[in-house]
Order: structure tokens, then C-alpha cells, then sequence
């Protein structure tokens, strides 16, 4: 399985991510986690791009490619979360698997409107320890911290100021590769306003009829 997750954020590309990785044993790899990763190992490279982080922008489309072309390499099935984000990155991907000499499954499109996912954003809480995505209403962390020690935080860029950022950088950027991908045949949309098990099966059905 090789699939891309579009969506905005919000829509739930991490959690759907994590639970396809779960079903399939596709790898998920996250651009996000990576930035996040990179920034918190306060290496150089971690304080060149935290400020666009940060800001909610994009980091330069360069140093993306070069940090998650090792991860592609390194396993035949994965989920992309994160990447492509525009069209540049849509072509380097492309270069990057005809290298290797593969292709693309599906290009699944999580769509749901804005004020849905502000709702959703300012309710997430990752845990420190395990990774793992909660909602302050939706999916609680658990509070006897045997599960998942935490502490649970909200990401920097899950300010509202940011996250208005985040959502127009997805609505000019990377919105347009349904198109890229559509002309292909290969886009599935999936509403992502459904609960979380009906999203992550119709993921599932629809990639399965592509595939
Ligand atoms: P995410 O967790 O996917 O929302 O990503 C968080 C932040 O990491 C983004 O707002 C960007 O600053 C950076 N980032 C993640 N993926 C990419 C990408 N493909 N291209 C550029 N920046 C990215």
C-alpha cells in the first residue's frame, strides 16, 4: 500500500494514519512529526525551520524532501501524512518514486469545512510520551496515566492565530493537488465529518478498489 492523506488540518490525517498503520502495517510516516522531531532536538536544521512552524507556514519545499526521502526508501508500504503539500512537492514525489520504482495507490482528500476542524484543533492534545492524538471532548486523555503517562500538550501551532495560517496555506497550496492527483484517476474524497471508524473504513474500501 502506498497512499498520500490530503486534508486540512484537522481532518483527522494523523489519526486515520495511525489507525491504517495499525490495520495494514502500511508505515506511517508524518512530515509533521518529523518538523516537530527535528525542532525539539533543537539541532541546527531544528532552528532553521521551527519559526515557519511555528508561524504556520510552510517549511521550504528543499529541506522537506531531503528529511522524508530516506523514510521512502526504506519500506515499500506507507501512508504519507503531511506530503505532499503542493505541487512541487507532488513532482519531487513522483521523481523520488520512479527512483525506486514505484507508484502511488491513491491520493485520499479528507474534506470537511472550516469552522469544523477550529472546533476540532483547539481540543487536541498530543502526549509527550507515546505520541499519541487526543481530544479534550471527543477522545479524553486517560487520567490515571498508566495507559499513557503524557503530560498531554497542545502543539504551538495550534493557536488560532496559526491555525487561521495553516488553513490558508491548505486552502492556496494544497488543495489544488486533488487535481493533480484526480487527472491520474487516482483521488478518493472521504468526508471527514463521520466518526472516526467510518472514515478509517471507507479509507480502506475505497484504496482497496484502487489499489
Ligand atoms: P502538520 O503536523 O502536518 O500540520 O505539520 C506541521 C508543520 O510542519 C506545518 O505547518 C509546516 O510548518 C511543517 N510541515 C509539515 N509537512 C510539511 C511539508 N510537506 N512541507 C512544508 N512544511 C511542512
Amino acid at each position: 500500500m502506498r497512499i498520500v492523506l490530503l486534508g486540512p488540518q484537522g481532518a483527522g490525517k494523523g489519526t486515520q494514519a495511525q489507525r491504517i498503520s495499525e490495520k495494514s502495517g502500511a508505515r506511517h510516516i508524518s512530515t509533521g512529526d518529523l518538523v516537530r522531531a527535528e525542532i525539539k532536538s533543537d539541532s541546527e536544521l531544528g532552528r532553521q525551520i521551527k519559526d515557519y512552524n511555528d508561524r504556520g507556514e510552510l517549511v521550504p519545499d528543499e529541506i522537506i524532501i531531503e528529511m522524508m526521502r530516506p523514510y521512502l526508501d526504506d519500506a515499500d508500504s506507507w501512508i504519507l501524512d503531511g506530503f505532499p503539500r503542493n505541487e512541487s512537492q507532488a513532482e519531487a514525489l513522483d521523481e523520488m518514486l520512479e527512483e525506486i520504482d514505484a507508484e502511488l495507490d491513491a491520493a485520499v482528500a479528507l474534506e470537511a469545512p472550516d469552522e469544523a476542524l477550529i472546533q476540532r484543533l483547539s481540543g487536541r492534545r498530543t502526549s509527550e510520551a507515546t505520541g499519541r492524538i487526543y481530544h479534550l471532548e471527543h477522545d479524553p486523555p486517560p487520567e490515571s496515566g498508566e495507559e499513557d503517562p503524557g503530560p498531554f500538550v497542545q502543539r504551538k501551532d495550534d493557536t488560532e492565530e496559526a491555525l487561521r495560517r495553516r488553513l490558508e496555506v491548505y486552502h492556496e497550496h494544497t488543495e489544488p493537488l486533488k487535481h493533480y492527483y484526480a487527472d491520474r484517476g487516482i483521488l478518493v474524497t472521504v468526508d471527514a465529518t463521520q466518526n472516526i471508524p467510518e472514515v478509517t473504513e471507507e479509507i480502506l474500501d475505497a484504496v482497496e478498489e484502487k489499489a
